[in-house]
């Protein structure tokens, strides 16, 4: 091209081709100077602008080194480039020198922010399980040796320590079965399920299988309903979204001595709504929009106590969402927590 066309022709012809990618695109001379950039460029990375130096705009040592290397030698390079400012983003970048331009280099950037913060989000979670199952697991393997040492003649350490394991395992075992329920949900979040359930009908199941742990707690639990309220949805899953949300009122909103259960029309285009109300301590405002997050607890020794493991409203999350309905929880620290399912017919 170079023999054919003259700079100015063969520039709008490379511009025209930067153009037509999705992904951001531009032009250096051999000093390094920005000579186009696409449309993703422009919105990628604002500061960049044509006509003056690359380096002015991206201070990145590994890129503009990597570019200087491409410019030197006429090979192409790849590198990832990480920012910080304004906010945390990693793209692919692709520095090519283009073959007889007269010394033109192409960068093409790849994002890989959403990539990063699903790897990110992945690794957390593996170490949170592992963490969360370790727990357990290491008192388990303390009383074994206990008890295969200093008490294996000890009738009564013997009883106690039993005890202990069996709570320990029992604590193990509820684990994984949340995280089984999560990966189970997660794999259907596409498909809309399309059984009919009748939240009355289904609340009070609900409210029957706790009631015993509520009257331990000290907690009458209170529902409002009139008739019944069929909804399009999975009879199981749902019993698990208020199975928890009821589970949680109690445990940590049980000092209110009450919890109510309400069924009745919904609101923002849903038909119906459930609500249930904690009258606890509540929960503070900026730990609200992150219950749903994976293994998040306010407070996480308390929680633990209360057996908690902190993937409850995960799970309700994610069944609400595969529902196609909403979830809203707010909360007054002091007064009591109220959660919000909104459901269609
Ligand atoms: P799991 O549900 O897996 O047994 P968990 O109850 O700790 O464990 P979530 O149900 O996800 O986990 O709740 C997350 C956290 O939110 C709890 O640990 C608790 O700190 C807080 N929380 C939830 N519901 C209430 C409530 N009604 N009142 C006060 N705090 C609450
Ligand atoms: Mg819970």
């Amino acid at each position: 091209m170079a023999d054919l066309v003259a700079p100015a022709q063969r520039l709008a012809i490379l511009g025209g081709f930067a153009d037509a990618l999705a992904d951001p695109c531009l032009l250096l001379d051999r000093r390094s100077v920005v000579l186009h950039l696409n449309a993703a460029t422009a919105r990628e990375f604002p500061a960049v602008a044509v006509g003056s130096l690359l380096a002015l705009a991206l201070r990145n040592p590994v890129l503009l080194s990597a570019i200087d290397a491409a410019h030197r030698t006429g090979e192409a390079r790849t590198i990832e480039l990480h920012q910080t400012v304004p906010n945390e983003t990693w793209h692919r970048a692709q520095i090519a020198p283009l073959a007889g331009s007269g010394g033109l280099v192409a960068i093409t950037l790849q994002n890989l922010t959403e990539h990063k913060r699903v790897e990110q989000l992945r690794s957390d979670f593996i170490a949170n399980a592992s963490h969360e199952l370790r727990t357990p697991l290491a008192s388990l393997v303390g009383f074994i040796d206990t008890l295969l040492g200093p008490a294996a003649k000890d009738e009564g350490a013997r009883e106690r320590f039993l005890t202990i394991m069996r709570q320990q395992a029992g604590r193990m075992s509820a684990l994984i079965d949340d995280l089984l329920s999560l990966s189970r949900i997660e794999m259907r979040q596409h498909l809309m399920p399309t059984g009919s359930v009748d939240l009355t009908r289904l609340l009070k199941e609900v409210r029957d299988g706790l009631e015993t742990q509520a009257t331990e707690a000290g907690v009458r639990i209170e529902l409002a309903a009139d008739g019944p309220a069929v909804v399009t949805g999975d009879q199981n899953e749902l019993y698990e979204v208020f199975e928890n949300l009821i589970d949680n009122a109690i445990k940590y909103g049980g000092e209110g001595g009450q919890v109510e259960l309400a069924i009745g029309p919904g609101r923002a285009g849903y038909d119906y709504m459930v609500s249930v109300t904690d009258h606890g301590a509540g929960i503070a405002a900026d730990h609200v929009p992150r219950l749903t997050e994976r293994f998040y607890r306010v407070d996480a020794e308390s929680s633990r106590k209360k057996k908690g493991t902190g993937l409850g409203l995960a799970i309700v999350k994610h069944i609400v969402n595969r529902h196609r309905g909403l979830l809203s929880i707010r909360s007054k620290p002091g007064e009591g927590t109220r959660v919000d399912v909104l459901l269609n017919r």
